[in-house]
């Protein structure tokens, strides 16, 4: 079925005894009849749940359902982007190893590489995903796993996945994917041969910054390791949370439509006003990676849109104080357009030096679109950069 049915219609295991609102099982634990009825299930020959670290009909339904968005087989949803990044990186890597992390990945993803991983004897790597060669010949040294984004945060890039993917295996390397700024909306990298992909609910999927929630996504056996370490580091979500964000996984393709179409009106307007130095968003010709976007995305390119300004810090500060109805909030994937400053907020954990490899200085302004009306949207930063 099409995605947009996909995506409004939960599994059984959301919707149980014909509710049509998913209920929301907050319990941490089941009560049986006997011992006979507990080691049955325990010992995997009957179905059902025990305790909710293990299993619950509400991020169940959830895993389903992003799975289904995802063409994955299965997904475990945990209770963050973070916690799942992490499970993700230990299932495809248990033992210490190279972590290739491209360029422009976000800053939590390198601070788990380099302060969670690097005292157990990984070692961290960046690597250039834009340069095949130096790709070839960072994938062909001792065993590693590559991590990388589908639409890079904050700049909007997209690296030649397919290719990538192929490259990486053929080196017997595994490739995690951090699908959150795309959403399966517009990327589906398990498509792409991805091992894994991982997202941060706490942004589009879940739509409505009212919950912190992640999901990993693959094969059934990939996904039983995940499954896993989840369990036993008690990476477990909260049924309330995975209950809120299935309500807003079932308006993804709404949001999504709406919030990408604002974005591509956005940035083409944002091109156009003197204080604005350049503007990233990969469905803009000026960009350096507009090629392979439309080879690679779905639908559209994104919300998100991030711009640099010709008065540097001082002028993104008095953006920010001067915007009206977009306000300055370190997150993104709101209904609402808000802004935020990556150098300050989501790589925070990069040194300046790494700031400056990547492209991120203090003039840069990340801006996620919502789905208001784009000309009330437009408004708002002409006013204020005028
Ligand atoms: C926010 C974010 C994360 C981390 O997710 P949390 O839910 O905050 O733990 C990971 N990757 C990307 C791209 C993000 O934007």
């Amino acid at each position: 079925m099409d995605f947009y049915t996909r995506a409004a219609s939960p599994s059984e295991t959301a919707t149980p005894i014909n509710a049509v609102s998913p209920p929301i099982f907050q319990t941490s634990v089941y009560a049986f009849r006997d011992i006979d009825e507990v080691d049955a299930l325990l010992g995997g020959e009957r179905q059902g749940y025990s305790y909710t670290r293990g299993g619950n009909p509400n991020f169940e339904g959830l895993a389903q359902l992003i799975a289904a968005l995802e063409d994955t087989e299965a997904a475990v949803v945990t209770a963050s982007g973070t916690a799942g990044l992490f499970a993700a990186i230990l299932a495809l890597m248990p033992r210490p190893s190279r972590i290739l992390l491209a360029r422009e990945i976000y800053g939590g993803t390198v601070g788990i590489a380099r302060n969670l991983l690097t005292p157990f004897g990984y070692r961290m790597e960046w690597v250039d995903t834009h340069d095949a060669e130096a790709m070839d010949a960072a994938l062909s040294g001792p065993p590693a796993i590559l991590v990388m984004e589908s639409i890079s945060n904050p700049l909007g890039r997209v690296s030649p996945l397919k290719e990538l993917i192929a490259m990486a295996h053929a080196h017997g390397v595994p490739v995690l994917v951090d699908n959150t700024f795309a959403t399966p909306f517009h990327a589906r990298p398990a498509t792409w041969g991805a091992d894994l992909v991982v997202h941060s609910v706490t942004k589009f999927i879940g739509g409505h910054s009212d919950l912190i929630l992640g999901v990993v996504a693959g094969s059934r056996e990939r996904i039983a390791s995940v499954n896993s370490i989840v369990d036993s580091a008690g990476f477990t979500p909260d049924p309330f949370a995975s209950w809120l964000a299935l309500r807003g996984a079932r308006t993804l393709a709404l949001r999504m439509d709406r919030s990408s179409s604002n974005a591509l009106q956005l940035a083409h307007a944002l091109e156009g006003m003197p204080a604005v130095r350049r503007v990233y968003y990969p469905g803009l010709p000026s960009h350096p990676d507009h090629g392979l976007a439309q080879r690679l995305l779905t639908r559209g390119f994104g919300s998100i849109v991030s711009l640099s300004l010709n008065g540097g810090f001082s002028a993104v500060q008095r953006m920010i104080q001067t915007l009206q109805l977009v306000r300055f909030v370190p997150s993104l994937g709101d209904v609402s357009t808000t802004v935020s400053h990556p150098a300050v907020a989501s790589h925070r954990e990069l040194s300046p030096e790494e700031k400056v490899a990547v492209g991120i200085d203090a003039s840069v302004v990340r801006i996620s679109v919502g789905i208001e009306d784009a000309g009330d949207i437009i408004a708002d930063f002409r006013q204020a950069l005028a």
